[in-house]
């Protein structure tokens, strides 16, 4: 096949891909004889490889959006595309499989399961993807948890670790399945300043390194900082959106890049 010409290949390098995209999406709760209008008319497009916050006040429909973006959750109206696919009209299985190849979650509560070890918790995803066997499970749970710097921490349990060591746990159970995109709803919530500081630090190295997209809600203004594209919500509505730095990538590496070796110090202080 001819090559392309330039003027036509730099046409196409312009055009950003986009890895989230949404198109006037609404969602509605019912609460009793309440209805609650979560999102009204959203349409949003993320970048393969943004760093993206959604920011916005408590109530502000900042979890529904993530919720839908992950597919945990279906839109009353409107379009959700996840990395080219259209997720309307899919069976439940069908979303199941495209949330668990694409995309990994981090939340405020951790939600670490208490019985498992910070390596079981790791691997757990894992055991979703069939194609993955037991030798490259143990690989991807020793790679991530170092790259976390947890390495030391593996057999420990979750009250065994601290808020910022099971954050990282948590990470790394969400770097696990190699997703192109990673959802953190409010990740440094329940952290205190410099324990958060230094998990939104991770998380960026990882996206610098690796390219994987994160969409991160947070109503902290020091952690909005830190996005280089932040979408402003209020009251189910896009207010805002604005872009800190353009030249993003589409792919993701995993293999290529290695982003810390060592165990880090542990210097956050221990949650409850
Ligand atoms: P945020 O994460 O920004 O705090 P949410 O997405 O959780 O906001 O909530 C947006 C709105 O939807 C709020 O008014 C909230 O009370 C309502 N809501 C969220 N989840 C439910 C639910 N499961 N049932 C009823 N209302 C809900
Ligand atoms: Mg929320």
């Amino acid at each position: 096949m001819d090559a392309l010409a330039p003027e036509v290949l730099r046409c196409f390098r312009a055009i950003p891909m986009s890895i989230v995209r949404l198109e006037h999406v609404f969602k509605d709760y019912t609460l009793g004889e309440q209805k609650v209008q979560a999102l009204k008319d959203i349409s949003l497009n993320i970048e393969g490889g943004a760093f993206a916050a959604i920011a916005g006040p408590s109530g502000s429909g900042k979890s529904t959006l993530l919720n839908l973006i992950g597919c945990i959750d279906t839109p009353l109206a409107g379009k959700i595309f996840i990395d080219g696919h259209d997720t309307g009209g899919r069976t439940p299985d069908e979303l199941a499989d495209l949330r668990a190849r694409t995309i990994g979650f981090i939340f405020q509560t951790f939600n670490l399961f208490p019985v498992l070890s910070a390596e079981e918790n790791v691997e757990y995803p894992l055991l979703q993807l069939k194609e993955v066997g037991a030798a490259e499970r143990r690989d991807r749970v020793s790679k991530y948890l170092a790259i976390v710097g947890l390495s030391r921490f593996a057999r420990h349990r979750p009250n065994q670790l601290s808020g910022g060591q099971r954050q990282r746990v948590a990470i790394a159970r969400a770097l696990a399945t190699q997703p192109k995109i990673i959802l953190a709803d409010e990740p440094t919530a329940n952290l205190d300043h410099k324990t958060g500081e230094g998990i939104l630090q991770l998380m960026k190295q990882i996206n610098s390194n690796f390219k994987t997209t994160f969409v991160f809600s947070t109503h902290d203004a020091r952690v909005m900082e830190m996005a280089d594209w932040l979408v402003r919500i209020e009251d189910g509505q896009i207010t805002g959106e604005s872009a800190r730095e353009q030249g993003r990538l589409d792919d993701h590496p995993y293999n290529s890049v290695q982003v810390g070796g060592s165990d880090r110090s542990e210097t956050d202080g221990a949650q409850a």
